[in-house]
């Protein structure tokens, strides 16, 4: 998939997801230099299809980010396969080192990397991740509809999860795991909806002809079940922000750790933005694409201003005595005051 890197660009996209590609998108359409540097892992890759997406939908995440790297190709944006080992400068003079050892400069950042997911450590989990052991009711609910599903508790949001799926299937149990098992108003929705609380610690899962058979208990009770609902932590892929002084905060709905930003993806560290998963982890695809197309737009209008302002100065420089008029500010893009025409 790989592109040639310049020695530096108006912006670099870490992270060729659909955050980063339609960050990457709005800035090639705007007649900026821009890089995407991306690792070739997103998150979902391990689903076959990208559900809850109108005019894409259950199409396979792979072919989505093809179509994606080639719209920004279409447009003169650079998309090159690599990881982003480091960073270092600040805005206007950024440079990224990847694992590789090549340098890339740029004048704005925006970070689209994502998160990994953090699953529970029980055997034969992982393996079935995406398969059958879910975390989505928006993503996998309707593929396991009608289903025995499990819901293992995890933390404060399992209940809210069992009723979710209940909605997909009359087949829910709930394994409170290591968790209490609920008590007051939440046992009584669980009971008023007929989701039965399995008590106990859960030792594996149970895979029989490549489909999950079961949750096998610590006392050595099996329940059949055909798919699993988990509630992962998120951790963002953003290690390499420290050498910005940017670091990952407690997200504040619990869901784990993210970057935090402003409504338009704008960090503590000036020219630096964030998009999708690494800032908001409850961002499925077509959140993550809007926040990096959101986020697109603000840095090209961030640099527009900064090379309006350089403008407005080197044209006042080239007159005699240096100063800045009224005329330059207004020629600059200054908005008229109300009432006062615009010149033509
Ligand atoms: C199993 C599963 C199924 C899902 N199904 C759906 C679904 O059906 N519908 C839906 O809308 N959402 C679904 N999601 C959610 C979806 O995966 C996310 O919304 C989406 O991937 C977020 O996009 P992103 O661009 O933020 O991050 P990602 O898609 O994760 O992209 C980040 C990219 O950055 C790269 N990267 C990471 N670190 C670096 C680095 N240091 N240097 C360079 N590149 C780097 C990664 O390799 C990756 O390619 C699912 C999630 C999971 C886990």
């Amino acid at each position: 998939m790989s592109d040639q890197l310049n020695d530096s660009y108006d912006a670099v996209v870490v992270g060729g997801g659909a955050a980063g590609l339609n960050g990457a998108l709005m800035l090639a359409r705007s007649r900026r230099s821009v890089a995407v540097i991306d690792a070739g892992s997103p998150r979902n890759e391990a689903a076959e299809g990208v559900h809850g997406l109108i005019g894409r939908e259950g199409m396979a995440p792979g072919e989505l980010l093809e179509r994606g790297r080639a719209e920004v190709r279409g447009y003169g944006g650079h998309v090159a396969a690599g990881a982003v080992a480091s960073a270092a400068g600040r805005a206007g003079g950024f440079v990224l080192t990847l694992e590789d050892g090549r340098t890339v400069g740029a004048r704005r950042l925006l970070v689209a990397t994502g998160m990994v997911d953090e699953l529970p450590d029980i055997p034969g989990l992982r393996g079935r991740w995406g398969r059958d052991v879910v975390h989505c009711p928006y993503c996998h609910g309707w593929e396991v509809r009608d289903r025995a599903i499990g819901v293992l508790a995890g933390g404060p949001m399992a209940v809210h999860q069992a009723l979710l799926f209940r909605q997909l299937s009359a087949n829910v149990v709930l394994f409170s795991h290591t968790t209490a098992a609920p008590a007051g108003e939440e046992a009584e929705q669980l009971a008023a909806r007929g989701i039965r609380v399995v008590e106990g610690e859960v030792a594996a899962l149970e895979i029989a002809e490549d489909r999950l058979a079961g949750v096998r208990l610590a006392d050595g009770r099996l329940i059949a079940r055909e798919a699993l609902a988990v509630g992962p932590r998120g951790r963002p892929r953003a290690g390499f922000l420290a050498g910005l002084g940017l670091y990952p905060d407690q997200h504040p709905q619990g869901m784990g750790e993210h970057i935090a930003a402003d409504a338009a993806g704008r960090t503590a560290v000036p020219g630096v933005w964030v998009a999708g998963n690494i800032t908001d982890p409850a961002a499925q695809v077509g959140a993550s694409a809007a926040a990096g197309a959101l986020a697109g737009a603000q840095i090209n209008a961030d640099l527009v201003a900064e090379e309006a302002r350089a403008a407005v100065e080197a044209r006042a420089q080239a007159r005699p005595g240096g100063q800045v008029s009224d005329e330059d500010s207004d020629e600059a893009g200054a908005v008229p005051e109300p009432g006062r025409p615009e010149r033509v």
